[in-house]
């Protein structure tokens, strides 16, 4: 099969091994860069990179501010990147709107799809009930775009269903491209 013939999965970038996280590492999968490499085009997305954040980078958290979740310096507050990263995906839309998938980095505050940390002000604590900025903005962009995080990709049965959704949605993406071409060309 030709390369662009392959369903298009967003990948972070952390995940394919890219040193690009905030004290210089990466995250590698050998799962994702082997065998998934092979079926799908990957897109490697670092949206904490891609807003300038550079590396090494002071870590960011998220912190509900009662209006909404932002994510700001752990050490600066006043550093406060929601907008840049909420914007970034936005433009995802039109860079890659052809992606059928996304797997994200589990816990981060860019990338993680469920359960990230996420500090209140009142008490300190950090409690395990939001999803990364990035992710948010994604999830606002791309209705219905099947995700999953690392973790559950290494479990089979979660990792097959995170493939026939990828599946389906392309064939759907198609389809809809598809019938748009066809009602342009016979009206
Ligand atoms: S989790 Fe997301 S923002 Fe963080 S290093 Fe990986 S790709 Fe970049």
């Amino acid at each position: 099969m030709q390369k662009d013939n392959k369903i298009k999965i967003a990948v972070s970038s952390c995940l394919l091994g890219e040193a690009v996280r905030y004290d210089g590492t990466d995250k590698h999968i050998d799962y994702i860069t082997g065998q998934l490499s092979k079926e799908y085009t990957l897109i490697s997305l670092c949206p904490e990179m891609a807003i300038g954040m550079g590396v090494p980078r002071a870590p960011i958290h998220l912190v509900d501010n009662g209006k909404r979740i932002d994510a700001v310096g752990v050490e600066d507050s006043e550093n406060n990147v929601t907008d840049a990263l909420l914007q970034y995906g936005k433009s995802i839309q039109q860079s890659h709107p052809d992606i059928c998938g996304y797997i994200f980095k589990k816990n981060s505050p860019s990338c993680g799809p469920a359960k990230v940390k996420v500090m209140v002000p009142e008490t300190g604590i950090y409690e395990p009930r939001g999803q990364g900025v990035y992710v948010s903005a994604i999830r606002k962009y791309f209705p219905g775009l099947p995700v999953i995080d690392e973790e559950d990709l290494l479990d089979v049965r979660i990792m097959n269903e995170f493939i026939n959704k990828v599946a389906k949605f392309s064939k759907l993406k198609n389809f809809v491209a598809w019938n748009y071409d066809y009602k342009n060309k016979n009206h």
